[in-house]
């Protein structure tokens, strides 16, 4: 009886088309917050995702509520990231539901990660609730947004639940639309325990806590399980439900979504998409897990004191836990000693992970400049893969060098289809076809190497459209490009750190760019240092970081004490993140340099 009321969804939107904005007015109507405790966005409980305002991890919470029929539902709502980055998450917190809330921004419209999200919750079969958020905007065009749904998604909308989260109209409407759409979880309480861990988080006090979606049986403190995958068994300490603190529960049965604790101590012992059963009555079949996330983009970490390398490997195992996406693997550097190569979704991927270690692990470290991974052939007929410049071969020993290439969907109203071919001409691109979505909007393909996506394209692709297009894309292969590495010398020195992979037709202007970027931000020293921009032995740029005068900050700005202190506390913050290579002092910013480059 009890599984015919519970209602297990998620919400899938563009990004700031208000999702977790919903999410609160949802808690806050169904009392599970009391207005005291209430804050915006509270399912955004790391306090990055609430300084950024946007949504990383995933979350899930139990809800009750009192319906309209007089009975007392059990939600459970899982909160998912809608930024490109994340979409792993997305489906990870989808395999977990019936139903899922598509929120579209009322003047917005329709966006390349609605549609998106919305594949991957159909792909889930999920049952779809139209939401139409964002209606006391003045330029909220409920109807025209209808009509997009309809023609770009192909779901009715004609009973789309129109919203504002902001006032809070719409709200007890959606909520009576859960009950009423999405269907209640089916699967029997009296069969073996078959469970689907969809994300887990590391707690110092009770080990792994795994979140789970209850598919099959019964599970309660006491019992034996075992992780399917890898045949290790644990006795269930603990099992409860988010609501949204931890509130432990008799039992979780088929149909429910809650935490089991189990003095899990290694966070190597579950992964993300693997299968809980009983160890002495296990089900017979594991469920499909998840489609291993692929890292798009790599870079080098390293402490900036080389005595916390453990420390930091035990960080990202521990980070690992939470975020099945993030890989890392040790690597050693002639410049910064011992470190790690890792990988990720994405430059915003790998931000919030590097803000993450150091906030939660108190952590200072030096990131080396983001590469993709490319495929290489040698003169020898070697195939390997290099995710790190400096580990690429000699000119004179390479073939062939593929570089990953992306299927790019620009979503663009049909005035901006110029700039946009434009823009995506200058990275590379190849055109593939555009399609009209509806009568203003156009949906522009392009292929493109993901080399040139990763660094700046978003940010031009935004400023080239006044904010209106959205992006989405696929890596789809590997295809021969004319690359070459870059080396940058100090002190005629090679840093294998700095070395970067660049087009060809592109190297003169980057190598100049990036020795001036460096002159900029390594500090004067006693000594003049040299820096030289090479292609194998050739140097393509040079320039020169004069030696150090005594007190440069008072010629420079006499008077203006203000502008004198920041260039001062710059200085000092830039400080804690130097590492002395050979005898030159190079900033972190210096590693990023390729980034700011245009
Ligand atoms: P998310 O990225 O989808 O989670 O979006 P958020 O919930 O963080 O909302 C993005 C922005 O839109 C925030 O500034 C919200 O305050 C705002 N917002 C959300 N819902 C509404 C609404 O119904 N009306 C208006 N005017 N603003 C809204
Ligand atoms: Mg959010």
């Amino acid at each position: 009886e009890r599984q015919t009321r519970i209602r297990n969804f998620s919400i899938v939107a563009h990004i700031d088309h208000g999702k977790s904005t919903i999410a609160d007015r949802i808690l806050e109507k169904t009392k599970t917050i009391s207005k005291r405790e209430m804050k915006a966005q509270v399912l955004d409980d790391m306090d990055l995702e609430r300084e950024r305002g946007i949504t990383i991890k995933l979350n899930a919470v139990e809800l009750e509520y009192e319906a309209k029929d007089g009975k007392t539902y059990i939600f459970h709502l899982i909160d998912t990231p809608g930024h490109v980055d994340f979409s792993y998450e997305v489906s990870r917190s989808l395999a977990a539901c019936e139903g899922a809330l598509l929120i579209v921004d009322a003047a917005q419209g329709v966006e390349a990660q609605t549609l998106a999200n919305t594949y991957l919750a159909i792909d889930n079969d999920l049952e779809i609730v139209p939401v139409i958020n964002k209606i006391d905007l003045p330029s909220a065009e409920p109807e025209k947004v209808k009509e997009e749904i309809e023609e770009m998604i192909g779901i009715d909308a004609d009973d789309a639940v129109l919203t504002s989260a902001k006032t809070g109209i719409g709200i007890d409407e959606l909520i009576e639309r859960i009950v009423s759409d999405v269907p209640a979880p089916e699967g029997d309480i009296d069969k073996p325990l078959k469970a689907l861990i969809f994300d887990s988080v590391y707690d110092s006090y009770r080990g792994v806590v795994l979140n789970v979606r209850v598919f099959e049986g019964i599970v309660k403190p006491g019992d034996r399980i075992e992780i399917m995958n890898n045949n290790k068994k644990f006795e269930v300490t603990e099992v409860g439900v988010m609501s949204p603190k931890a509130v432990p529960r008799d039992y979780l049965m088929a149909g429910d979504v809650g935490y089991i604790t189990a003095s899990i101590k290694s966070v190597k012992d579950t992964q993300v998409g693997d299968t809980v059963t009983l160890a002495d009555n296990p089900t017979d079949e594991a469920l499909a897990g998840y489609r291993h996330s692929q890292p798009m983009v790599y870079a080098g970490m390293y402490p900036v004191d080389n005595g916390k390398y453990e420390d930091l490997r035990e960080a990202l195992e521990k980070l690992q836990l939470n975020d099945a996406a993030l890989e890392f693997e040790p690597e050693s550097s002639q410049a910064l000693g011992f470190g790690f190569r890792c990988g990720f979704l994405g430059l915003l991927h790998m931000d919030v992970i590097q803000e993450r270690l150091e906030r939660e692990f108190d952590l200072d470290l030096i990131i080396t400049s983001p590469s993709v991974d490319y495929h290489v052939t040698t003169t020898a007929d070697e195939e390997i893969i290099v995710d790190n410049p400096a580990e690429l071969p000699d000119t004179s020993e390479v073939k062939e060098i593929r570089e990953p290439y992306v299927r790019a969907e620009i979503m663009v109203p049909e005035d901006y289809v110029g700039p946009v071919m434009e823009l995506c001409q200058r990275k590379r691109g190849d055109f593939v076809t555009m399609d009209y979505l509806d009568k203003y909007r156009v949906n522009v393909i392009y292929k493109l190497p993901l080399l040139e996506i990763i660094f700046d394209f978003f940010d031009d692709l935004k400023s080239n459209t006044k904010g209106y297009a959205s992006l989405d894309y696929q890596v789809e292969d590997y295809e021969a490009s004319d690359l070459v590495k870059m080396d940058i010398l100090l002190n005629g020195e090679p840093v294998d750190a700095l070395s970067f992979i660049v087009h060809r037709d592109f190297a003169y202007q980057r190598g100049r760019d990036i020795v001036s970027r460096l002159k900029e931000v390594i500090p004067r020293q006693m000594f003049e240092i040299p820096i030289q921009a090479a292609i194998g032995n050739k140097i393509v740029a040079r320039a020169t970081v004069k030696a150090y005068r005594k007190d440069v900050t008072a010629k420079l700005y006499g008077g203006d004490r203000t502008r004198r202190d920041k260039l001062l506390n710059k200085q000092k913050a830039g400080k804690k993140r130097m590492k002395e290579v050979g005898k030159v002092s190079i900033p972190q910013e210096a590693f990023m340099s390729v980034l700011n480059l245009n």
